[in-house]
């Protein structure tokens, strides 16, 4: 057979040929921005065009500081296509740590948005590789050495009008993900790792994306990828809806219903904000799936979705180091006939391994059983996982033998369902038997009154740590700390359950929306010291 490299240019060529007259949907600031296919591929290769006039080569990284929205979708083609690498970073970050990423990544280029620049400016003497800086967005341009207008410097482009043939393992992308301790690690991407994740993004099997869809990716574009939805969409001819600056959950409602938003993917935290939202108004979507991913999602809101909304809810995995997805909760055939119960529990499990990945779960170095009770860590191989940490010591802790161990602790029940007991930092190890936190979480947050649930280990004087549950309460419900308890009573054994409940106002969530849990153990260490 042929050795055709596999090449993000054949996503965008075949984009470009087939689906000019598609749509881009843009949220802006100030207006919504529509793009045909076709002018949104002239723009994206002006904007390589332009990159090559500064100076941007095969290899040279390429950051991005901006919100979801057309440039992103250009710069996630214009850079990789011509050669260059795209680091999509991450806006939340701590000042110091966004100067460490584009340092260790020695960017080149920085697009921005300038409604971002105030969190740059500061930084911008510290970053020595940035020769230049192309402003997106409204207002003026920033007084700062090799300032840019984007719009102005596409239009003086020369659009390329050829891709190069890459090596299929060149470098794509780059993005930063958040360690335990110490600075962000880097995860590179390859042409060929990322071609082989879009394909798989269209199968039935995973997330079945089609020219018939209009996806709208809630999920950062400077987080893994966007989940891989960016590249695939596009690639597949879909409408793209991108919801621009901080949206409210109301704008993402208003946004679905407009633009007939057909998949949409975001964290557990989006889809509970969108849920407020439809059950406050009563309003409906009309949503193929709602895919939701990043971490658990809780069954209570799966079934919401499902039962109240008629929403199909899919439930994924992945992380950064995985593209990012690496398992799917799909219903195979041999649960159909099965109860509710069972079938719930398959979706909110992290579901099946996706077709092209290996996956094996280890405990002490011996590899443990799939019958759904012995966990362990998870370590996961294939084509789209990476193999090391971007010049960066602690690869050896997470590449071992040529697995990806995932700080994930798992088991795998008799038909192959992934369940993730927790991440091995969150683990609560109580007298020497370990309790998850995450099953602790779902329980509570199956109370109607509960609108979301963190349980976090606390050092304790006899065993070592023990549960604390930290409850928030819809508004204007109420359940007392008894009834929560012995709700978790039915499910969890005496030593399992929570030492005590705390009613708090909100979880603190990470730059991305998840469960800040180190916040919570780190504010309640001393709580039950004795
Ligand atoms: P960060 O460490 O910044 O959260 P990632 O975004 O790469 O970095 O997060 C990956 C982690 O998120 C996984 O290792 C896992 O712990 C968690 N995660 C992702 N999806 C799910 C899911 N569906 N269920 C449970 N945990 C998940």
């Amino acid at each position: 057979m042929m050795k055709t490299p596999l090449l993000l240019r054949h996503l965008f060529e075949y984009a470009e040929t087939y689906f000019p007259s598609e749509e881009i949907v843009s949220r802006g600031y100030d207006n919504t921005y529509r793009f045909s296919y076709a002018e949104y591929a002239e723009r994206t290769r002006r904007l390589s065009g332009a990159l090559s006039s500064l100076g941007v080569g095969l290899g040279d990284r390429v950051g991005t500081f901006l919100w979801n929205d057309h440039v992103h979708l250009e710069a996630y083609f214009g850079v990789p296509a011509m050669g260059a690498v795209l680091h999509t970073i991450n806006i939340r970050l701590a000042p110091e740590q966004i100067a460490y990423i584009i340092n260790h990544a020695e960017d080149r280029v920085l697009v921005v948005d300038r409604t971002l620049w105030p969190i740059l400016a500061p930084l911008a003497p510290q970053l020595k590789t940035v020769k230049a800086f192309l402003f997106s967005g409204p207002g003026q341009l920033p007084d700062v050495p090799g300032a840019l207008d984007y719009e102005a410097a596409i239009q003086q482009a020369t659009p390329m009008s050829s891709y190069p043939d890459l090596d299929e393992n060149h470098p794509l992308g780059m993005c930063y993900t958040s360690a335990t301790t110490g600075n962000p690690k880097g995860v590179v991407y390859t042409h060929r790792g990322i071609y082989l994740h879009s394909l798989t993004l269209g199968l039935a099997n995973t997330m079945g994306l089609s020219m018939e869809d209009a996806v709208l990716p809630v999920v950062p574009m400077f987080h893994v990828n966007a989940w891989g939805l960016p590249f695939a969409a596009l690639w597949y001819g879909a409408k793209i809806v991108l919801p621009g600056p901080a949206p409210t959950p109301r704008d993402l409602v208003d946004l679905m219903k407009d633009e007939k938003v057909t998949v949409a993917a975001g964290v557990p935290t989006v889809w509970l904000g969108l849920s407020r939202v439809l059950e406050q108004t009563g309003e409906r979507l009309f949503l193929r799936e709602a895919v939701c991913g990043g971490s658990a999602a809780p069954e209570g809101l799966i079934r919401r979705f499902e039962e109240e909304f008629h929403i199909p809810f899919v439930h994924a995995y992945g992380m950064t180091e995985t593209s990012p997805i690496a398992s799917v909760a799909r219903l195979k055939r041999a649960l159909v006939p099965a109860s509710d119960q069972e079938k719930m529990a398959a979706k909110a499990s992290q579901g099946l391994l996706v077709p092209g990945l290996t996956v094996r779960l280890e405990r002490d170095g011996q590899e443990v059983p799939w019958d759904g009770e012995s966990a362990g860590e998870m370590c996961l191989q294939g084509p789209w996982i990476a193999d090391e940490y971007y010049r960066d010591a602690r690869s050896e802790e997470a590449f071992v033998d040529g697995w990806l161990h995932t700080g994930d602790v798992a088991t795998i029940d008799k038909n192959g369902y992934i369940h993730i007991v927790d991440r091995t930092r969150d683990v609560i190890k109580s007298g020497g038997e370990w309790i998850s936190s995450v099953d602790l979480e779902n329980a509570l947050m199956s109370h109607p009154a509960v609108f979301e649930a963190a349980v976090v280990g606390v050092p304790h004087p006899k065993w070592d740590e023990r549960p604390l549950a930290f409850v928030v309460l819809k508004e204007g419900a109420t359940a007392s700390k008894e009834e929560l308890l012995a709700l978790l009573a039915q499910k969890f054994a005496k030593w399992q359950l929570p030492d005590d409940i705390l009613y708090i106002d909100e979880v603190p969530k990470t730059t991305v929306g998840k469960f800040l849990k180190r916040a919570l153990r780190d504010q309640y260490q001393h709580y039950l010291a004795g």
